[in-house]
C-alpha cells in the first residue's frame, strides 16, 4: 500500500529530503528479524559487540551511548549530563538546528551566549575564539556547535572550532551535533578532542528514524560526576553501567539495534574515506547543476559546503514549495523544505546516506523537469554539467 501519497504513482518514490533518507534493503532485512529477548543471553552478545563496533563511525575509544529516540533527545542528554542549572554556555546560530538547540538550553534554564551568522556559513571559529577569551573567570561550561546545518547546507569546521578554544585557553566542554553529517562527511571525535558528539539514526546512518547517540569523553564523564541539571531517562550513568555488559536499563529499540548493526557493517565494508569522497563528488556535482540552471547555493562560503545536501535559493518572486509540490506531484520525489526565514525561499536536495550516482542523476533530473513545469526561469543543461562532472572523476 503507497500510504505515503495521496494518489497512486507507479514507480520508487524518491525521498530524496536531507533526512530520514532511503533506507538500504539490506537494514530492512536485518530489521525483520524476530524480537528476542532483551535481558536474555544472546542479547548481551550483540550489545557487547555492537556498542564495540560502533565507536567506529565516531572516529572514539571512548564509550557511545545508545538511545531509543530521535536526535532531539540526544541534545538533551548532552545538556543534562554534563551542565548545572543557570550554567553559561556559547552557541552558534547556523541555521534552524541551531537555534532549536538554543530553544531546548533556554527551556532547560541554562544560559547561552549566541554567536550570530547569516545562515550562509558555518559557525564563526574568530567569533568563539573572541568571547572564550573574554571570559576570564571560565563561566562559559560549554562550547555548543552543529557540524553539519541542514537547514542551510552549511558544514562547520570542528577542527578549527577545536583549535580556536584552545587558543583561547578555555576548558569548556565542546558539544558537537552531528546528526545530518555523521556517516557522509569527515568526522573524528576524539582527534578533535569534542566531549559529546550527539547523533540520530536516520540520515547519514541510513536506518529508520528512532535512535540517537552521545559519543562521551572522558572529561565530559568526569563533568557529569558534578552535574547537577536533573535527568533520569537520560542519565548516562546507569546506561553505561548496562552498557559493561552489552545491556541497556531499560527496554532498547531491539530491531533498530539491528538494522544499526547492519548499518556499521555497511559503512565500514564500504570504508569511511570511500563513503566520505563519494558524499563530496555528489555534492560538488549536485553545485555544478545548481549553478548552471542559475541559481545560488544557500550555502556563500565555499569552505563551508555541505556534501550531505544543498539547499538552493530560489530568484526573488519565485516559491520554492510551489516547485516542491509540483515534483512530488508530477515525479513522485520529495524534497527538503525551507526552514524558519528560510521557508519558501529555499528548497534541499538531499544527497546522503545509501545513495549513488543514477539516483543524483535521477534527483537533479526531477529537479530540472520540475523547474520548467513550476514555470521557473532556468538554464537548462544543468543535469548534464553534473553528468560531465560525474564523469571525469570516477
Ligand atoms: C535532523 C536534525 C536534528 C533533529 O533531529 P530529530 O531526529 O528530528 O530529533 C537536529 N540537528 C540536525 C543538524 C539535524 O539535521
Amino acid at each position: 500500500m503507497a500510504y505515503f501519497q495521496s494518489k497512486p504513482v507507479a514507480g520508487r518514490h524518491f525521498l530524496q529530503i536531507p533526512g530520514p533518507t532511503n533506507v538500504p534493503d539490506r537494514v530492512l532485512r536485518a530489521m525483520d528479524n524476530p524480537t528476542m529477548d532483551h535481558r536474555g543471553p544472546d542479547f548481551g552478545r550483540l550489545g557487547q559487540a555492537l556498542l564495540e563496533k560502533v565507536r567506529a563511525v565516531f572516529k572514539t575509544e571512548g564509550p557511545v551511548v545508545i538511545y531509543p529516540a530521535s536526535g532531539t533527545g540526544a541534545w538533551e542528554a548532552a545538556l543534562v549530563n554534563t551542565l548545572s542549572p543557570g550554567d553559561r554556555v556559547l552557541m552558534c546560530e547556523t541555521g534552524w538546528f541551531a537555534h532549536l538547540w538554543h530553544e531546548m538550553a533556554t527551556r532547560l534554564q541554562l544560559q547561552p551566549d549566541y554567536i550570530h551568522t547569516d545562515w550562509r556559513r558555518g559557525a564563526d571559529v574568530a567569533a568563539i575564539e573572541a568571547r572564550l577569551r573574554e571570559d576570564k573567570g571560565h563561566e562559559i561550561k560549554a562550547v555548543c556547535v552543529v557540524h553539519n546545518e541542514t537547514s542551510t547546507g552549511c558544514t562547520s569546521r570542528i577542527d578549527e572550532v577545536r583549535q580556536a578554544i584552545d587558543a583561547a585557553g578555555h576548558p569548556a566542554l565542546l558539544l558537537v551535533d552531528t546528526i545530518s553529517s555523521l556517516g557522509s562527511i569527515d568526522y573524528r571525535h576524539d582527534e578533535w578532542g569534542v566531549d559529546v558528539t550527539v547523533a540520530g539514526s536516520q540520515k547519514g546512518l541510513m536506518l529508520p528514524p528512532g535512535l540517537s547517540f552521545n559519543a562521551v569523553s572522558a572529561k565530559a564523564l568526569k563533568a557529569s560526576e558534578t552535574a547537577r541539571m536533573p535527568r533520569s531517562f537520560w542519565d548516562w550513568k546507569p546506561m553505561l553501567a548496562a552498557n559493561a555488559t552489552g545491556y541497556f536499563p531499560y527496554t532498547p529499540a531491539t530491531n533498530m539495534l539491528y538494522a544499526l548493526d547492519t548499518a556499521v557493517d555497511m559503512l565500514l565494508e564500504e570504508g569511511l574515506d570511500n563513503v566520505f569522497a563519494r558524499h563530496d563528488r555528489h555534492a560538488e556535482a549536485t553545485r555544478r547543476a545548481v549553478r548552471h540552471w542559475g541559481f545560488e547555493t544557500q550555502c556563500a562560503e565555499p569552505r563551508h559546503h555541505s556534501s550531505a545536501l544543498t539547499a538552493v535559493r530560489l530568484p526573488e518572486g519565485h516559491s520554492a514549495n510551489a516547485l516542491r509540490a509540483a515534483i512530488l506531484e508530477k515525479f513522485n520525489m520529495s524534497l527538503g523544505n525551507g526552514l524558519g526565514p528560510l521557508n519558501d525561499r529555499v528548497f534541499r536536495i538531499g544527497h546522503l546516506g545509501d545513495f549513488g550516482d543514477l539516483q543524483l542523476v535521477g534527483t537533479l533530473g526531477g529537479v530540472e523537469m520540475g523547474l520548467k513545469a513550476a514555470s521557473i526561469p532556468y538554464q537548462a543543461g544543468g543535469v548534464l554539467a553534473a553528468m560531465d562532472y560525474l564523469n571525469g572523476n570516477a
